[in-house]
């Protein structure tokens, strides 16, 4: 029988240890010399004839056993073998886990690349579509909405996004408080998050942040000169001297409440600083736990845009982070680089994504008013509208996207190896970038592969070098 290597990424660490990690399993297997011969041989365009080549090899018992167990392992399966069929989508309706409110759509920032108000908005401005503000029933109403949608849960999280979140603090001082009470009366425990430009940060509202164990993100893009390249109030003038002291009263307050991990989202621009020594400085001078860097989306005109020499540096960037990623994880070690953080833990959970996030299965965005979105970015939009929180979620629509949205429908997205943790990439990018938020983003497939590469050889060195280092990825 004619027998191929499934589609697969070889891979392996700097002791020359050999991997490989498979496509439709998202299984890494680490090979001995023989046996990582036997999946690269299997890996000729035509396959080989699996009865006969068993018998052309010295020890042809070793080998045929070596063939079996990557048989049996669907490293090595038949040319042709249609894959095992997948559910379109898990049990519907399925129980929200996060629900995310925008409760406000204003901010008092004009970072010049900002999604919200930018030219990748999908809204039509601040406060013109929908209400500027969410109002404290609307807050309550997506408290009770998440309650009754969450099933058996015994978690869930609420988001509090923006526009600024500090703008309307009320919604969210009134949804948090509704929220402790609704967990007790539903035995569920909920958490709650944050992203802020940390401008308007009190000590009342850090005071009330880190007692309820916020988990607190701060957009922010570096030192004084990277954070005021781009964002600036909309005077013109820079905003790091008055968010510095501001960010290190939240940490210092939270560190002395032992709270949970306060992190940086850096959006990198053309031209930006080295993603390493803005790392260094968020952590080292600022005290951020973790920082995560998030390539601008910006049309190619746009002079902070990076286009494919900006991505290829910020991969190169990435590269020397990890490095120091992995010397840490190699004693043993956190270290905060969130974006390879998670992409090694999914890597070690075997995450094998159908759709690329939770948007719209397990998580759900909330406009002021009300309108539950796909996710955060969907809502104050008209597009993708999946029901109201008084009324609930439009079953039919929700079901309708997320069929169509499954990583199978995505044909550029069947021989990429990368699939299992891009599926296609984020809606959002793909709604403003092919009018198809159900199409998959081949615009930055590049990127997505280069950085899920550094992902496998990182996981391969500590894979070999400290596996124990990975038990804190481990699923309970
Ligand atoms: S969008 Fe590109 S990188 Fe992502 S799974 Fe599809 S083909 Fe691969
Ligand atoms: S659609 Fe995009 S922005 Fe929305 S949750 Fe998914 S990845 Fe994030």
């Amino acid at each position: 029988m004619q027998l191929q290597t499934v589609l697969h990424r070889r891979f392996h660490d700097e002791g020359g240890t050999e991997f490989v990690y498979l496509a439709n399993s998202a299984a890494i297997l680490a090979l001995d010399a023989p046996t990582a011969a036997v999946v690269d041989a299997f890996a000729a365009p035509n396959g080989l004839d699996g009865s006969t080549w068993a018998g052309d090899q010295a020890e042809p018992e070793r080998a045929q056993e070596t063939l079996d167990d990557l048989i049996d392992l669907g490293a090595i399966r038949p040319v042709g073998e249609a894959p095992a069929p997948r559910p379109q989508l898990p049990p519907m309706p399925f129980p929200l886990a996060t629900l995310v409110l925008n409760v406000t759509n204003k901010c008092n920032l004009s970072c010049t690349y900002c999604y919200e108000y930018g030219e990748d908005k999908i809204g039509e401005g601040q406060g013109q579509n929908g209400k500027a503000r969410m109002d404290d029933k609307t807050a309550r109403d997506s408290i009770d909405f998440l309650m009754r949608s969450s099933g058996d849960r015994p978690q869930v999280s609420i988001t509090f996004f923006g526009g600024e979140t500090r703008l309307n603090f009320e919604a969210i001082r009134a949804a948090t408080e509704y929220a402790e009470q609704q967990a007790q009366a539903h035995a569920k425990r909920v958490h709650y998050s944050l992203t802020t430009n940390a401008t308007l940060l009190t000590e009342e509202i850090v005071d009330f942040l880190t007692s309820h164990r916020f988990g607190i993100t701060v957009s922010i893009d570096g030192d004084r000169g990277e954070q005021d390249r781009h964002r600036t109030f909309k005077s013109g003038k820079g905003s790091f001297e008055v968010i510095a002291p501001r960010i290190r009263h939240l940490i210092a307050t939270n560190n002395a409440r032992k709270g949970r991990p306060i992190g940086a989202r850096v959006t990198v621009t053309a031209g930006a600083t080295p993603v390493a020594e803005t790392y260094r400085y968020l952590t080292d001078e600022l005290g951020f736990d973790e920082v995560g860097f998030a390539p601008v989306t910006a049309g190619l005109e746009r002079e902070y845009a990076l286009g494919d020499h900006g991505y290829e540096r910020l991969l190169r960037d990435f590269d020397a982070l990890a490095e120091e990623y992995v010397e840490t994880a190699l004693r043993g070690e956190h270290h905060g680089f969130s974006n390879l953080g998670d992409l090694v833990r999914e890597l070690h959970q075997g995450v094998n994504k159908a759709h690329p996030c939770g948007a719209g299965l397990g998580l759900l965005g909330v406009s002021t008013e009300g309108e539950l979105g796909l996710c955060h970015r969907f809502v104050e939009s008209s597009s993708h509208s999946v029901g109201t929180v008084q009324e609930g979620v439009d079953q039919q629509a929700r079901a309708a996207f997320l069929e169509k949205a499954h990583v199978d429908s995505k044909t550029d997205c069947t021989k990429c190896f990368a699939r299992p943790l891009c599926a296609g990439g984020c809606y959002h990018e793909a709604h403003v970038r092919y009018g198809d938020a159900t199409k998959a983003n081949v615009h930055y497939c590049d990127w997505i592969r280069g950085f899920v590469d550094l992902g496998l050889k990182s996981y391969g060195r500590i894979q070999a070098g400290n596996p124990t280092f990975l038990n804190r990825f481990d699923q309970s």
